[in-house]
């Protein structure tokens, strides 16, 4: 195994470590957890900027691009889904949508 390829799975075990952890924060609901959640996510996407490791997919978009909440449905976002467009729209608590589509695209 090559020293590039080490780093990289390293790095993508912290960032799935730090994913989970800020899974846990949210879980507490409290304003001060909430707070340290947002600051994982934003150590694991620095963390997959220098190692240039991507964020895995499944993760990815379960975090809010504008505020870094680590989106947790019926806690801190609400999923709609828009069966004609073949999407789910992830609404965060600060307003912002994220979608993610389960159909493939034409
Ligand atoms: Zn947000």
């Amino acid at each position: 195994m090559k020293n590039a390829d080490l780093m990289g799975s390293v790095a993508s075990r912290r960032i799935k470590t730090l994913m989970r952890m800020a899974e846990e924060r949210i879980l507490e609901k409290k304003p001060a957890a909430k707070k340290l959640a947002q600051r994982y996510v934003k150590l694991a996407l620095k963390i997959s900027e220098h190692y240039k490791s991507n964020v895995p997919g499944d993760l990815k978009h379960r975090i809010c691009k504008k505020c870094g909440n680590f989106l947790v449905p019926g806690i801190n976002c609400t999923v709609r889904l828009v069966s004609s467009h073949g999407y789910a729209v992830y609404v965060c608590e600060c307003g912002n949508e994220e979608h993610v589509f389960y159909k493939k695209r034409r």
